[in-house]
């Protein structure tokens, strides 16, 4: 496995392995590896004759009182695990290889980022799109593989990839959780022992709130009252949002009667916004 810090150096790579007609699979990441990445790894091994996993905290997509610098980086013990997975390059270029001076370029969307995330995130979408679109122009990878924890970035992914006519195919990726409930994020590494201890109660409520619409409930508010209720129960006192929107257009939806994604993001003591969802065909 190598680890290549520019983008010259990848570019060269790529150019061997299309000469040997070999597929490539990638992984974007922010780092700090666990399960929820590996997963995304092994699907891109099984599937791809080479697999490169991006290794960068993007800037771009941070809003200035967020957590860009607290955000936990450790390359080694990434590379530990990506060389376990079978991976073949890591890319980790530094934040001037990916920005030089002068840069002044973006990739923005007009719908599907105004609400969930987007809301409370302004800046958020157009520094993942302009992050992967560099990403994909310098890999040019055969296929992507994206986490369904973060449902709003694989939808905007898929319709970026669809409306500009990119020639590389999104594959999403269930979401992998720990064995209390919690979806495994980097971020959870930021929380105390008292609010990891609180956390499942997250997918819990969610899980709550699938079974009403699963059980016929069609009132979205009713099941969005039910989730908050829940979450707020143990003394959580800070949600971003809970919101049901169709999973297409991610517009919010009042009676459910389509295919809808539940989505939520929950702050937690300073740093930790932990986000869950899930889909449900109707
Ligand atoms: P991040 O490093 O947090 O930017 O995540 C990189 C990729 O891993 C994104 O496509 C995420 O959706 C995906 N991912 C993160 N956590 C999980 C998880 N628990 N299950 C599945 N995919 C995940």
């Amino acid at each position: 496995m190598k680890i290549l810090k520019t983008v010259s150096e990848v570019k060269e790579q790529v150019k061997l392995w299309r000469g040997e007609g070999l597929t490539i699979g990638l992984v974007p990441t922010m780092g700090w590896l666990h399960e929820g990445h590996l997963s995304l790894i092994k699907n891109a091994r099984e599937n791809n004759g080479r697999v490169v996993v991006s290794d960068f905290v993007n800037p771009l997509q941070f809003g200035p009182n967020e957590d860009f610098d607290n955000y936990p980086r450790d390359l080694d013990r990434d590379a530990g695990l990506c060389e376990k997975a079978g991976v073949d390059v890591i890319f980790a270029p530094s934040v001037e290889e990916m920005y030089p001076e002068g840069f002044c370029s973006y990739v923005d969307m007009n719908g599907l980022t105004g609400g969930l995330c987007g809301k409370s995130r302004p800046i958020h979408f157009r520094g993942v799109q302009t992050v992967v679109n560099k990403l994909f122009n310098i890999v040019t990878p055969d296929n992507a593989y994206f986490g369904e924890k973060d449902a709003q970035q694989l939808a905007v992914i898929k319709r970026m990839v669809l409306d500009l006519n990119m020639n590389v195919k999104i594959k999403g990726c269930p979401i992998i959780r720990e064995e209390d409930g919690l979806a495994k994020s980097s971020r959870n590494s930021y929380l105390t022992p008292e609010e990891r201890s609180l956390a499942p109660i997250i997918n819990k409520a969610m899980t709550r709130g699938k079974e009403m619409i699963q059980g016929g409930e069609r009132s979205s508010e009713k099941v969005i009252a039910a989730i908050s209720e829940i979450i707020l129960s143990v003394g959580i006192t800070k949600i971003d949002y809970v919101s049901i929107v169709d999973s297409l257009s991610l517009e919010p939806v009042d009676t459910i009667e389509r295919d809808i994604l539940c989505a939520c993001a929950v702050y937690m003591g300073n740093f930790a916004r932990l986000i869950d969802n899930f889909s449900l065909e109707i």
